[in-house]
């Protein structure tokens, strides 16, 4: 039985390097660049491809994927120490190769792609040269496999797909979608749906409108609101088998909460810029501080207990809820109290957006961490089915009224 807290001493250089390299190359991207999703750019490219290459050079780029895919295959538990300090900078994803949701879209079409989509679409989204989609959620359904109606049927050798998806992050950016689709009604819910592959440039793909969340800047929504009208894609452009595309969609998750929970990493210079406005000489600082640090340093545990689990093989379980749980309202409290403590300067937004205000854009983006990847409530019936004795996933088909509620009439 081994219970071994510490990093082997060669992988800490690496993520000494790491730190260095975040803090003195990457983080400055994101206060004069924009979406680091827009990477076809010139701009962009001429910026970050020298860093990526650096990256490679220390055989750190797309960690994720194990060597046949040209990742190192470190295991979830490094990806987590890894994307702990990545997970400060919103370029630092894009410089590794290790962005949300490409990660999850590269892992589908290695498992299912066949040789000429990998092709066409894996190796490019490897290399970073371009940026894809996932198309879920529905905005009538939200994610809700039981309401969606997006469907696809079969004419001839072609799959026809009609629908619509809404917060298909940056879909105006994308190169292809995954899109999943109901094609067998007649099953239970969670295996009606497959999933298809779609290059952006087939007829019928029309982005109605670029929806923005609470911390876009003005006019540069990232998440679209798709109709997909009578899109015509080949038989091979199924990944999976039919009836498949939920059970899917699940085993990405795993690499995909790593990177989230990565954005715990702006920890440390949080309790600077406390540090910063109050010194540490006041008692009341200090126990802000201390209590930051305790609630930091617990986290990490879960994080890493959660992260050994999936490098285990076992699939995301209540591990992996209560970290998702507990890291969404972390961050929450702590970009709220980074900001308060900041006074009015922590407050800049806009146009005035400078070092410090970034904490703004933290703040609020950290509500949707209780929503994405899996609403804090879901996370909450996982860890009570288990605790309760109740069966776990799969779950029953039965509405649940209170779910209802929730939703309101729409
Ligand atoms: C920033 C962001 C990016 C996203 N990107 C994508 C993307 O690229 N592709 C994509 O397809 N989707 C994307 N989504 C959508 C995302 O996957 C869903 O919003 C998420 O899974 C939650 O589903 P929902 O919105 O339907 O909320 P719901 O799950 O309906 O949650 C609404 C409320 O109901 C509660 N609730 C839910 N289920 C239960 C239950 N069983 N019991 C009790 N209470 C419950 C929740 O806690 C919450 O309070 C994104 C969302 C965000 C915020």
């Amino acid at each position: 039985m081994a219970w071994d807290f510490e990093t082997d001493a060669e992988f800490q250089k690496e993520l000494d390097w790491v730190d260095q390299f975040v803090r003195n190359e990457v983080e400055p991207l994101d206060h004069i660049l924009g979406s680091p999703y827009d990477i076809r750019n010139p701009r962009n490219q001429k910026l970050v491809r020298p860093l990526q290459a650096e990256v490679r050079k220390h055989k750190l780029w797309a960690c994720h994927l194990g060597p046949e895919l040209g990742g190192p295959g470190y295991g979830q538990l490094k990806l987590a120490l890894m994307n702990e300090i990545i997970g400060r900078s919103s370029w630092a994803p894009t410089v590794f190769g290790c962005a949300a949701p490409d990660t999850g879209n590269a892992e589908i079409l290695a498992l299912y792609g066949t040789a000429e989509q990998k092709a066409r679409f894996l190796q490019p989204l490897l290399d970073g040269e371009l940026c894809s989609t996932f198309a879920m959620t529905e905005p009538q359904a939200g994610a809700d496999p039981k309401e969606f109606v997006c469907k696809a049927w079969q004419e001839g050798d072609e799959w026809v797909i009609d629908g619509e998806k809404w917060y298909a992050s940056n879909a105006r950016l994308s190169a292809f979608h995954i899109v999943m689709a109901v094609t067998n009604p007649e099953n239970p819910p969670h295996q009606r749906l497959s999933m298809f592959v779609v290059p952006t440039d087939v007829p019928g793909i029309n982005i109605l409108r670029n929806v923005a969340g609470m911390n876009d800047l003005p006019d540069s929504g990232t998440h679209g609101y798709v109709r997909y009208d009578h899109v015509r894609v080949p038989l091979d452009a199924m990944l999976g088998g039919p009836g498949e595309g939920w059970r899917i969609a699940q085993t990405t998750l795993t690499s995909e909460r790593s990177s989230i929970a990565g954005g715990m990493g702006v920890t440390p210079a949080a309790l600077i810029a406390f540090a910063q406005r109050f010194g540490t000489g006041d008692p009341v600082v200090r126990q802000a501080l201390m209590d930051v640090h305790i609630r930091f340093e617990l986290l990490r545990f879960l994080r890493y207990r959660s992260q050994t689990a999936l490098s285990q093989g076992r699939a995301p379980g209540p591990e992996s809820s209560v970290m998702k749980l507990a890291f969404a309202r972390y961050m929450q409290a702590l970009t709220s109290t980074a900001i308060s403590v900041q006074g009015a300067w922590g407050l800049l937004g806009g146009a005035d957006v400078a070092d410090d205000g970034m904490w703004l854009r933290r703040f609020l983006h950290s509500p949707s961490l209780r929503i994405a990847g899996g609403s804090d409530q879901v996370q909450a019936n996982i860890m009570g089915e288990r605790a309760l004795g109740l069966p776990p996933e799969p779950r029953s088909d039965k509405d649940v009224p209170f779910r209802e509620l929730a939703r309101g009439p729409r």
